[in-house]
Parts: structure tokens; sequence; C-alpha cells
């Protein structure tokens, strides 16, 4: 069984769909990303998950449990860290901890520990007198410390310097190397999902566009340029199309599983020479979910 599955999940705020019939699976051992643009519904996806907000309609499940019904005992086996997390601001770090640890039986004080230590997050401090940065920190090594079956992240990166989201995305790899955890993620820094996730999905309005392997989605889009010999004609009809555009005498379209009928297509517009160019996550993203981009 995933250990977590949307299914048809619809939210509405109001009038505003916010997600509209999303169904994902998250297998369990992997690093899952949730990507899309500013409210594309990831942190709604997210709420359901959670049972924080009730969808309008269909499910989301978490570790075999309805979310809208997550015993306590299931809710101990998730760790949860959100942007801007709201971390009571009066209380010292170290007194944090021992919140924490008095609420789940699985808190590994010695890992919480050594996180501290390695982030340098001082233990007598308030909560109040943190960073922004600080506060995100402290939010992860709780989380981690918990030993969670399933972590989910909301934006977890917000706020930090690189050297430390690059050590939180270390940590995050070992967790599931060594102990086959899984963890849902979403994000803006794609640099960062490129380097940890398995599997990613875009959302786009409240759609779910893309549900694949990593290295699936980046063998299968691809940007070709097509050079001609003065204006660039009007882009081809083209299956799979996600964006085109023109620049002077070059053509360039990304197009899903283009390989085979993008050159042909394009030779027969009189192109003198047609070059694919594989893509970064970003740029992908950025064809997918961009206002002209066309269905994949
Ligand atoms: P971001 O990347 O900016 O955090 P997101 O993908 O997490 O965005 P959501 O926060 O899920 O997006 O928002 C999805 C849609 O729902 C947006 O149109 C947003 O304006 C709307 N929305 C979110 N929360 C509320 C709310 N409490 N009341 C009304 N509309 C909301």
């Amino acid at each position: 069984m995933n250990p977590i599955a949307f299914e048809r999940l619809t939210h509405y705020y109001g009038d505003t769909k916010a997600l509209d019939s999303l169904t994902l699976d998250v297998p369990a051992a992997c690093v899952f990303a949730l990507l899309g643009r500013n409210g594309a519904g990831k942190t709604t996806a997210i709420k359901c998950l959670l049972g924080f907000l009730a969808p309008t309609r269909g499910t989301a499940r978490i570790l075999g449990h309805d979310a809208a019904a997550l015993p306590p005992e299931a809710r101990g086996r998730i760790g949860y860290v959100a942007e801007g997390q709201r971390l009571v601001p009066w209380m010292r770090v170290r007194e944090l901890v021992a919140y924490q640890r008095a609420s789940f039986p699985s808190f590994d004080g010695a890992l919480c520990a050594s996180h501290l230590k390695r982030l340098g997050l001082p233990e007598k401090r308030r909560v109040f007198q943190l960073s922004r940065g600080m506060r995100a920190q402290l939010a992860l090594a709780l989380a981690l410390a918990q030993r969670p079956e399933v972590l989910v992240l909301d934006d977890p990166a917000m706020g930090l310097d690189a050297v430390v989201r690059r050590e939180f995305l270390d940590v995050m790899i070992d967790l599931i190397a060594d102990e086959g955890r899984t963890v849902l993620f979403s994000s803006h820094i794609l640099t960062d999902v490129e380097r940890v996730a398995d599997r990613v999905a875009i959302l786009d309005k409240g759609v779910l566009r893309v549900n694949a392997p990593l290295d699936e989605v980046k063998r299968r889009v691809r940007r070709y340029h097509a050079h001609f010999v003065g204006e660039a004609p009007e882009p081809p009809p083209l299956k799979g199309l996600l964006r085109a555009h023109r620049r002077r005498s070059e053509l360039v379209l990304t197009v899903v599983d283009g390989e085979g009928s993008v050159e042909p297509l394009c030779r027969e517009l009189g192109a003198r020479a047609v070059e694919p160019e594989p893509l970064g996550l970003e740029d992908l993203f950025v064809d997918f979910t961009a206002e002209r981009g066309g269905a994949a």
C-alpha cells in the first residue's frame, strides 16, 4: 500500500477551486516533489493530507488512514514542516525539544541534539529571538528527530541559506536511504528538487499536469532549436507541443516525446538544422506552467 494517496481530491475556498480532482500516489521510500507555481494548490493538497482542511470532494489517505479521521497514533508517525511554521514564540529551544520528546514516543533526543549542534542553534534562546532561517532549521530538526515514517514538508527551504539547505537535503537523503522513509515536499527551488527527488508532480491551477520519475520527465521533454534561412515560420502543429517561440531565423519548440517527429516536420518547413537540447528541471517547469503552455 502506498503511504500517501490522493483520490479525486477537489477543494474549493468559496468560489475558488484550489484543487481539481487530484489523483496521485506517493510510493514508499520515495522522495516526491510536489511542484507548481504560486497558487497552484500545493499547500491545499498538503493541508488536506494532514487533515487540517476537509476536502470538498474526494479523499486523501496517509499511512492507510483517511486524512479526515487520522488517529493520534498515526499522527505520531508523520513529520510535518511548513513554510513560516509557527513555533511557540516564548519557549526556549531546549524547552521545545523537551515538549516534542514528551509528545512523540519515537522522538530521538540524541539525533535532535546532534542536528541542533551542527546547525549551531543556541538551546537557551527563545523562539522569538531566532531569525526566520533559524526557526525553519529548528522546525526541521524537530521533525527529523521524530524519525517519522512519512515526512511532509511544505516549502521547507524558505529562508534557509544555501549551506544549510544543502545540509538539510543531505540529511533528507540519508533518512530515505538508510531507513526507507517517504518524503513528500513542495519547493520552488528546482535545483534542490533536481538533486534529491525521485519523482515529481506538477500542479497547474489545481490540475495535475505531470506525475512521473524525474529521470523520465527529463528524458521525454526536449527543447528543439530549428534554424532557417531568413525568418522562421509559424510553429507546425505538433503532438506534445508545450511551448513554441520564434527568434528571427530560429524556431524554439519544447515538446514531449518529440523524438522522430520534430526534426522531419521542421525539415519539411525548410529548416536547415534542428538541434535537440535536454532541459534542466527549471526550464522544463517554466515551459510546462508558463501562461502560453499547451496541453501535454
Ligand atoms: P504557493 O506556492 O504560493 O505557496 P500553493 O501552490 O501552495 O502556492 P495554495 O496555497 O494551495 O497554493 O492556494 C491555491 C489556491 O487557493 C490559490 O488560488 C489561493 O489564492 C487559494 N487559497 C488558498 N488559501 C485560501 C484561503 N484560506 N481562502 C481563500 N482562498 C485560498
